[in-house]
């Protein structure tokens, strides 16, 4: 039974050392980036203020 190490989260590839647990920079930044824009989630568009004045269906004819 081999002992199965955990790789590189991103691409799965041995990490290293320097870039633990990632295998290089890149991968790094990936998984940085990742958790990072989830934290600039934009809300939901929903504003009570929305003022829509809506003339209606113009009947011509
Ligand atoms: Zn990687």
């Amino acid at each position: 039974m081999t002992a199965r190490k955990t790789g590189c989260p991103i691409c799965g590839r041995p990490p290293d050392p320097k870039f633990r647990p990632f295998c290089t920079k890149r991968c790094a930044d990936v998984d940085l980036g990742r958790w990072f824009n989830e934290r600039y989630v934009v809300p939901e568009t929903g504003d009570p203020d929305e003022d829509d004045d809506a003339p209606g269906e113009t009947d011509e004819g």
